[in-house]
């Protein structure tokens, strides 16, 4: 028999088998749809029948509406496998499903309520030399909500023409967050200011009980919306004021009898108030034009407009703010433009000096609520300083 020395051991100790390896784990997925969430949750290890099954608990309870859902795991895995601890699933305002495994083995499920908080966020800035817009969004308000703080300011102040650099804002709007501090849905605006050389004012959203809308209103709960807007039309120069002056084509002194505003053709023309339409169509030196008698008794014309609205005919209805033409050059014009006039008691009289009065008032209940409000959001505003 072959006496050979022994070899001293000097292999590799063996590992223990790897499925006695366990460890728990986190997963955080989002899912564009519902019906992804089984074929998800099978790379991480749970078995195809779980998988399903969870993945069918879940569409239950959150249902089919369309949306990011957003999942969070954690896992025991052992190996290649998993076995689920916990499982939350979200929808992004908040409101889901929480599967727990039990000691026993067994999974129990506890619907989620969304856990929205609302925050106001206050942004104060001064226009700089460029325009309020990119003023606004430097101060750090939200792009979506700028068109909104200027249609709060349009009965007010001219944007265009009576905001100058230096000028002070404050917009303060209001945003929901997820448990997971997400912003969800969109923000709304709750609070705009502005302070210029001549005039300041503080305006509140608010929509009166009963109402779709929300209107904007000053301290005292007078809505802004008045008789008139300023102008009846956006982003447009003014080319020649109300007054004596020469006629550019008659060349002798004339009164002018309105504002000209100068845009390209097609700029749209708004209707600056609530009226019936007595005259819309061509006549003349003005051209294509249109006559509106409003409810308070007065009267606005639109001179030379490359074209007039369909539906915008005599005896019919329009609405403040509706588009009914375009700015043009038509009868006896030098370039595109619109001659605006208005006229009070027949007169009339400069566009831009008119006093529009203030807008109606709210009163008791509603005014209360509004004034619950308003305290609300100044509150939080001081808190902000
Ligand atoms: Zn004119």
């Amino acid at each position: 028999m072959l006496n050979r020395p022994a070899v001293p051991h000097s292999g590799p100790v063996v590992a223990p088998a790897p499925s006695a390896q366990r460890f728990t784990s986190r997963r955080t997925l989002t899912l564009a749809d519902v019906g992804d969430i089984a074929s998800q949750l099978e790379p991480s290890g749970l078995s195809r029948g779980e998988a399903q099954e969870v993945g069918q608990e879940i569409a239950r309870a959150l249902g089919p509406a369309p949306g990011e859902i957003r999942l969070i795991l954690d896992l025991e895995s052992y190996g290649e496998a998993a076995k689920l601890i916990t499982l939350e699933a979200t929808r992004s305002d908040g409101t889901g499903l929480m599967l727990h495994r039990e000691g026993n083995g067994t999974l129990t499920a506890k619907p989620l309520t969304g856990a929205l908080t609302r925050r106001l966020t206050v942004v104060r800035g001064e226009i700089d030399s460029n325009s309020f817009y990119t003023s606004a969004v430097t101060a750090g308000v939200t792009d979506s909500l700028i068109g909104e703080v200027a249609n709060a300011f349009s009965y007010d102040f001219d944007m265009q023409r009576e905001v100058a650099p230096g000028d002070v804002f404050e917009v303060a709007f209001e945003q929901a967050y997820n448990r997971a501090n997400e912003a969800v849905g969109v923000p709304r605006l709750a609070y705009v200011s502005l302070r210029t050389a001549t005039l300041s004012r503080n305006l509140y959203r608010f929509t009166p009980p009963g109402q779709r809308e929300a209107g904007w209103f000053d301290g005292n709960g007078a809505s802004v919306v008045r008789a008139l807007m300023r102008t009846p039309v956006d982003s447009a120069r003014i080319s020649s004021q109300f007054g004596m002056r020469t006629h550019p084509i008659l060349g002798y002194q004339k009164l002018h009898r309105g504002t000209d505003f100068a845009a390209p053709t097609g700029t749209p023309v708004f209707a600056s108030g609530n009226a019936t339409v007595e005259f819309a169509g061509p006549k003349g030196p003005n051209g294509n034009f249109i006559r509106l008698h409003h409810d308070n008794g007065w009267e606005t014309l639109y001179l030379h407009l490359n074209r007039i609205l369909p539906g915008v005919t005599p005896g019919g209805r329009v609405a403040q703010g509706q588009q009914i033409g375009e700015i043009g050059t038509t009868g006896r014009s030098t370039g595109p433009h619109l001659h605006y006039e208005v006229h009070i008691d027949g007169e009339p009289v400069d566009p831009l000096k008119i006093d529009v009065g203030t807008g109606q008032s709210l009163t008791g209940a509603v005014l209360a609520a509004f004034l619950k409000q308003r305290d609300a959001i100044d509150t939080q505003r001081a808190a902000r300083q």
